[in-house]
């Protein structure tokens, strides 16, 4: 396995094993790898003939009062589950290598899906993730990219720039990775204390309880929310930042819930905040 801090030397690896034909993947992450991330590379290894994963805290998309600083940065550790996991090149480029020191005029926004659900209480996030995303698909050239439903979101606004901008690259989703509990894995649930990881059940129980009854028959989407928020301020203390029922692909809050919807949240529980999602398919409406 290689390892690159610099953009060039990716540029020279990749372009090499594309000339030998190999289909490139490539799957961006933040580090403090778990079995979340390390099941998109098993995805990658099982697609593309040469695996590269990027390792980068992007100080663009914290905002001013967030975790930047704190992040876990656990090199060693993801660097020995890369090589494990049969990864060929990791890119850990430090911030002067993607971000030198002239500021950068330039930023990709994906305008409305991006605006709303996590884009209200964190502004100008996902600006900071399209145009690193953006980056890095420059850099690496990938074939194929790989984003984890955790991150519903996220993966619906990377797609429509990948799609309004006609970037040749195809975004692979990957399913949630969860604890025996529901709980999503995530680097940030190591901020949690014993009781509040207990209480972080609480996210997925709820959602999947309203799955349920949208299956058994509950249209109604403010009742729906009514059901997880009750469900969440039931499980101790908790700020609730949004519950929202959403079109699957624009994100758009549903009145009532049609073929298909996502269940999403996010909320905060002692310092940490969390987010999760869950697909409802209903019933259909007899005609
Ligand atoms: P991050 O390091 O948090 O930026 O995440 C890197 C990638 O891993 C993103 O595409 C995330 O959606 C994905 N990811 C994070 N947690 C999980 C999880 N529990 N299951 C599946 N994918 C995940």
């Amino acid at each position: 396995m290689d390892v690159a801090n610099r953009i060039d030397e990716v540029r020279q690896r990749v372009k090499a094993r594309r000339l030998e034909g190999r289909t490139i993947g490539l799957v961006p992450t933040m580090g403090a790898l778990h079995a979340g991330h390390r099941s998109l590379v098993e995805m990658a290894r099982r697609d593309c003939g040469y695996v590269v994963v990027s390792i980068f805290v992007n100080p663009t998309q914290f905002g001013p009062s967030e975790d930047y600083g704190s992040y876990p940065r656990t090199l060693g550790p993801d660097l020995a589950a890369c090589e494990e996991d049969g990864v060929d090149l990791v890119f850990h480029p430090p911030v002067e290598e993607m971000y030198p020191a002239d500021p950068s005029c330039t930023t990709v926004h994906v305008s409305g899906l991006s605006e709303h659900l996590c884009g209200a209480h964190r502004p100008g996030h996902f600006d900071g993730v399209t145009t690193v995303v953006a980056k890095l698909f420059n850099i690496v050239r990938p074939d194929r990219a790989y984003f984890g439903e955790k991150d519903y979101q996220q993966l619906q606004v990377i797609r429509r720039m990948v799609a309004d901008l006609n970037m040749p690259v195809a975004i692979v989703p990957g399913p949630t990775v969860r604890e025996a509990d529901g709980v999503a894995l995530s680097s940030r649930n190591a901020y949690l204390s014993a009781e509040e990881r207990r209480q972080a059940a609480a996210l997925n129980r709820s959602l999947r309880e309203a799955a349920e009854a949208a299956r058994a028959g509950e249209r109604d989407t403010a009742r729906l929310r009514g059901l997880i928020e009750r469900r969440l301020r039931e499980s101790g203390p908790i700020e609730i930042d949004y519950v929202e029922i959403v079109h699957p692909e624009t994100l758009a809050e549903l009145p009532e819930i049609g073929s298909s919807a996502r269940l999403c949240l996010a909320v905060r529980i002692g310092k940490c905040r969390l987010i999760d999602n869950l697909a409802i398919e209903a019933p259909a409406v007899p005609t």
